[in-house]
């Protein structure tokens, strides 16, 4: 069952969406080669605690840190390790937040010091296929079109491999709530939408096959010829007057251009 949010819950929505995208601001000010997946959790679950609210993920179906932080083959769900990030990593960081009874939901891809052409490519079109896929959403359009929107640039333009076996969801007062957002599929196909949906829409694409297993920690999702890949994630409201991005990576991406350690990418006009 959809629960369709009031405009009052979506504003409460923002709040949660709101802190991660400073979470995920804090990470992309503090991450870097020689730098560990556990020391920028425990800054962001500090700065979460700090605002009087809950990391999202921490404790849900047992997972054990603030961030899932996914390195290279690491698609998404990866532990934070002590290992240091090397030159060269491309670092995926999901964030979630619990507050006002509601939770926000984003992830961002980094690229750590000197990282390949094809492999920032990659990440750009991963990026780009989500504002292709906000695009979609709209009151009466049908839900499939976003994956399909995603499906289409991502796998048809450009032949990476976008991952079926996890999908974006609904979000409010639980994190995964119904429907589920596949980033593959057929054009008017699924529900239509109305008002007061809230959905996180994050396409996962891999720069090989678009194949995924899950490691040995039990947890990390990796690719199966365990080539790179990248995830970008929003959570959007729904409304009449239009799609409402309520997570926003501006915040991230001032934090990049500050960081010598993280490449910028390019997004599509
Ligand atoms: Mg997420
Ligand atoms: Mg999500």
């Amino acid at each position: 069952m959809i629960f369709y949010k009031t405009d009052e819950e979506i504003e409460l929505i923002r709040e949660s969406c709101l802190l991660v995208s400073k979470t995920l601001a804090l990470v992309a000010s503090e991450i870097g080669p020689g730098k560990t997946g556990q020391e920028i959790d425990k800054k962001a679950e500090e700065f979460i605690l700090d605002h009087k609210a809950k990391p999202g993920f921490k404790g849900y179906r047992g997972f054990p840190a603030t961030l899932c932080i996914s390195v290279n083959e690491g698609v998404v769900h990866g532990i934070p390790s002590n290992e240091p990030f090397k030159d060269g990593d491309v670092v995926s960081v999901d964030c979630g937040a619990f507050i006002n009874g509601f939770f926000g939901d984003s992830a961002y891809t980094f690229a750590l010091g000197d990282v390949d052409p094809d492999i920032i490519n990659l990440m750009e079109v991963t990026n780009d296929s989500l504002y292709m896929g906000i695009k979609e959403a709209r009151v009466g359009a049908w839900l499939g079109n976003i994956g399909y929107a995603v499906q289409e640039y991502a796998e048809k333009q450009h032949k990476y491999g976008v991952v079926r076996e996890l999908v974006g969801h609904g979000i409010g007062r639980d994190l995964h709530e119904a429907p589920e957002v596949p980033n593959y599929g057929r054009r008017n196909s699924g529900k239509k939408i109305k008002p007061g949906l809230v959905i996180a829409i994050e396409p996962m694409v891999n720069l090989g096959t678009r194949k995924v297993a899950t490691a040995k920690d039990g947890w990390t999702i990796i690719t199966q010829d365990k080539k790179v890949s990248a995830h970008f994630e929003h959570t959007i409201a729904v409304k009449k007057s239009g799609v409402d991005i309520l997570t926003d990576h501006s915040f991230i991406e001032q934090e990049i251009k500050n960081n010598a350690n993280v490449k910028e990418i390019t997004k599509k006009k």
